[in-house]
């Protein structure tokens, strides 16, 4: 089986989920050009545990794990199968000190959802979805994301999902005008990403304006575990480069089959 890539999508807002915009053709165009995998693994910025959680539902719930939306959001169900065996095999490939628990109950949040929706709309690839121990610090998220490695051999498709920028406080939805500070936020992690960076990265509290820009932590994280599975000589694109507000939609793509090219 050849070797997975690895996404990090930047998600935006939950209407990205029945909205036809250039962000959600973008994931359709990137889901028709993946190799099937055999399962995914999703890091979604709204799963925020205390300690390491491994979804391990057989069929888990579509989670509306959101407010204010309008009906039609409340009504998507998507009805991947779960895949207990994946998260007991994940949960043995993580370091036994973090002690990864097995969750028989959590569904699936709208981070992963709103995006597999596009990527996989037959819903038949089988999910399972990573929490973030928010306690952590940055770098052993990345600790926790290199631990993974395996999977890209194994036919695990790793989706990340959040957002590069986020700060919902200081979001004008009637003027998408991005302040400076987030158009230079994101001009500086794009750099460190393709100077492969990483450690930098990482270490999210020392990028200027970080406050700004990920005044919490969970939206950012999920990149974290995206870049730590990067391989090297892995191409590395990135696409749905904008900033619309104080929310980045940048997403990256790494290790895609070469002549396969995001847009
Ligand atoms: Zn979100």
């Amino acid at each position: 089986m050849a070797t997975q890539p690895v996404l990090f999508i930047g998600h935006g807002s939950p209407m990205n989920a029945v909205e036809d915009n250039a962000w959600s053709r973008a994931w359709r165009d990137l889901g028709r050009r993946l190799d099937k995998p055999r399962a995914i693994l999703c890091v979604s910025a709204h799963w925020q545990t205390p300690g390491v959680l491994l979804g391990a539902a057989e069929k888990p719930r579509t989670l509306h794990d959101f407010g204010g939306f309008p009906p039609a959001l409340y009504r998507i169900e998507y009805p991947a199968p779960g895949d207990p065996a994946l998260a007991a095999r994940v949960a043995a490939m993580l370091d036994p000190a973090l002690d990864a628990q097995l969750d028989p109950e959590y569904g699936l949040d709208h981070g992963a959802w709103q995006v597999l929706l596009h990527l996989f709309p037959e819903a038949d690839i089988p999910v399972v979805q990573l929490s973030l121990d928010l306690r952590r610090p940055g770098p052993q998220h990345f600790a926790i994301g290199r631990m993974l490695a395996p999977l890209r051999d194994e036919g695990v498709l790793v989706v990340a999902s959040g957002n590069i920028v986020h700060n919902l406080g200081l979001l004008d939805w009637r003027d998408d005008t991005p302040p400076a500070w987030a158009i230079a936020f994101r001009d500086r992690v794009n750099g460190l990403i393709a100077a492969g960076d990483f450690a930098a990265l990482a270490d999210v509290e020392s990028l200027p304006d970080n406050r700004l820009a990920v005044p919490t932590p969970e939206h950012y994280l999920p990149l974290l575990y995206a870049l730590a599975l990067a391989r090297p000589g892995d191409p590395l694109e990135i696409f749905n480069d904008d900033v619309w507000s104080t929310l980045s939609m940048t997403s990256l793509a790494i290790g895609m089959p070469a002549g396969v090219t995001a847009t």
